[in-house]
Formats: structure tokens, sequence, C-alpha cells
């Protein structure tokens, strides 16, 4: 074999070689470029999945602000309405208090006019006494009058018989000046005891 034989030989084994080496190259090239776009495509798909999530979080965020708006306006409203009811409670605190003065004024009211009444009640029983006595007094029979102390038309008195004046602690005999002088009445000597009267000392009944 001449040299310019073994030359082409080897040539020949080199192209053959580059050729496959090549393509092997062209292959790893084509995969590099697909597994790039695959990178890409995920890249991409994360970037929208972030752009998604902060989307997400900002939409949250904003619910979560207006919570707490929502929240501080109604603990407001809370606090307007504490307010509210804690002056309601003194205003009825201080109603019940007038009601209860008031309640007591009246029952001193009513006691006043419940004595009044009694009062009122007395003086026309003794108005009531007094006209019972007055007219007692002024429809007094006269006639038992006359019996019971003008005794003085009296001849004898009879017997067991005293008399008493109407005022006076002694008993008498019918003939006594002081009965001829005085109304007097007539009783029986065991009466004239009985209330304790006491024996004339002129006419020694
Ligand atoms: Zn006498």
């Amino acid at each position: 074999m001449t040299k310019e034989e073994i030359k082409e030989v080897v040539e020949a084994y080199l192209v053959d070689r580059f050729d496959k080496i090549w393509g092997k190259i062209k292959e790893l090239e084509k995969k590099i470029q697909e597994c790039e776009g695959k990178l890409t495509q995920q890249q991409t798909d994360n970037d929208k999945n972030l752009s998604i999530q902060n989307q997400n979080i900002n939409e949250i965020e904003s619910k979560f602000r207006n919570l707490i708006t929502i929240l501080e306006e109604t603990q407001r409203s809370a606090n307007q309405v504490i307010e509210k009811t804690a002056l309601k409670l003194k205003e009825i605190e201080n109603v019940k208090k007038n009601q209860q003065q008031k309640l007591e004024q009246l029952a001193q009211i009513q006691n006043y006019q419940q004595q009044i009444l009694v009062s009122q009640q007395q003086q026309q029983q003794n108005q009531a006494q007094l006209q019972q006595q007055v007219f007692l007094q002024q429809n007094k029979p006269n006639q038992q009058e006359i019996q019971e102390y003008q005794i003085q038309t009296l001849q004898q008195a009879p017997e067991g018989m005293v008399f008493r004046m109407q005022n006076g602690n002694r008993y008498h005999r019918l003939n006594c000046e002081n009965v001829k002088k005085f109304k007097s009445k007539m009783i029986t000597r065991h009466e004239a005891e009985q209330s304790q009267l006491t024996k004339c000392q002129i006419c020694k009944p």
C-alpha cells in the first residue's frame, strides 16, 4: 500500500466518523432546543401561575382590607349602640327614680287624705253627738222633769221613798226645806244608800 492509498483510507474513515459525530451533534442540538422550548414553556407557565397567585393574593389582601374596614365600622357602630344603651339605661334609671318619688308623694298624699278623712269623720261624729245632746237638751220632756225634780206639790211621800237634789250628795225627807227650794227627785232609800248618798243633817231622814 502506498502512502497515497493509506491517506485516502484514513481520510475516508475520518470523514465517515466526522459525519456520524456531526449527526450526533445535530441530534443533541435538536434535543437541547426541545429542552429549552420546554423550559421556556414551563417558565411561562410558572410566570402565569405566579401572576395568578399574585392576583389572588392581591384580591385576598383587598378583601381582608375591606373586612378590616367593615370590622372597624361595625366596632364603631357597636360602640355607638353601647353608648346609646348606656344613656337610655341612665334615662330609665332617672324615670324609675322619678316614678318612685311620685309614688312616695302619692302615698304621702293618700296618708294625708286618710288623716283628713278620719278627722272629718271624727268632727262629724262630734257634731252628731253635740247635735244629739242639744236635741236631747231641747226636747227633754218637761213633764218628766216636773215628775222627777219638781215635787213640791206632793203632799205625802210614799213609804220608803227619800229625795235627792240634782247636784249634791245627801238625801232628804219630803218636808225638808232643801226639797222645797231645789228641784228634787224621788228615789228609794236603798237607791240612795247604793249611790253613796248620806243623810241630810237638817231633816235627818
Ligand atoms: Zn234635808
